[in-house]
């Protein structure tokens, strides 16, 4: 009943000529039942919207300020990235919990801010491979999960994705085991404070590493409706092979 989704985050990387590669990934899989949607810097999401609004390639931006307009230079609000053809937003990624020091209290802000402009608000949480090696990783997402998403979630506007900080970009995996426990979990807190409607219908997402060749074997842990990807998004030649192993 869930839909699968693959995810694509393009992080700080593309100019205009990448968006033939968006491109290439949305000709490639129009007929796909999986939800694509691929988040953009937010300087090409006017043009990339512009060039596939033919297509059913959803466009995303990275973060949103929690408040709609003002003075916040350098910020986007949430009806900003709305007006540039963004459909979601990715939220609390874990290089902007560290370098831009969000709590999950701002993720939170920022995840409501996102409803109310009827954006799909992609909330990121994942533990570092100190608080693993402490075992601690469940109370980490514990309460990145209470602390981060807003009363506002429904199955509709929110997707959660799980996102181990020391699998992002080093090629090291969760394994199904790491990952399908932490998803189970997640799965769990979701239905216990939201209801089995939201909690059940909400989508979870895998992040980390995720590449042609060690997608199926994730797609096929228990509560993964499909993987935020990072590097392994820039081509249509590495992300094809992840969105067909859905
Ligand atoms: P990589 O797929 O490059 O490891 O990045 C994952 C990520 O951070 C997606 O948000």
């Amino acid at each position: 009943m869930r839909r699968k989704l693959a995810a694509g985050n393009w992080k700080m990387n593309g100019t205009s000529a990448a968006l033939a590669e968006a491109e290439a990934i949305a000709q490639t899989h129009a007929a796909s039942p999986v939800e694509l949607l691929l988040c953009l810097p937010a300087t090409l999401l006017s043009r990339a919207h512009d060039r596939l609004a033919a297509s059913s390639l959803s466009l995303g931006g990275q973060d949103c300020h929690a408040e709609t307009s003002g003075a916040h230079t350098g910020d986007i609000s949430a009806p900003m990235l709305a007006d540039a053809g963004a459909r979601a937003v990715i939220l609390g990624h874990s290089e902007r919990r560290e370098a831009h020091e969000e709590s999950s209290e701002m993720v939170r802000a920022k995840a409501r801010a996102a409803h109310e402009a009827g954006l799909m608000a992609v909330i990121c949480m994942g533990e570092s491979l100190a608080q693993r090696e402490a075992a601690n990783t469940l109370d980490i997402i514990a309460g990145q999960l209470s602390s981060s998403v807003p009363d506002t979630a429904t199955g509709e506007n929110t997707v959660i994705a799980y996102e181990p900080i020391w699998a992002i970009g080093t090629g090291l995996t969760a394994t199904t085991d790491q990952i399908g426990e932490v998803h189970d979990f997640i799965r769990a807190r979701l239905e216990r404070r939201f209801g089995a409607g939201v909690g059940r219908s909400t989508r979870l997402l895998y992040g980390g590493s995720v590449k042609p060749d060690n997608a199926a074997q994730i797609f096929a842990t228990p509560n993964v409706d499909g993987a935020l990807v990072g590097g392994a998004s820039l081509t249509q030649a590495d992300f094809s092979p992840i969105v067909t192993a859905l």
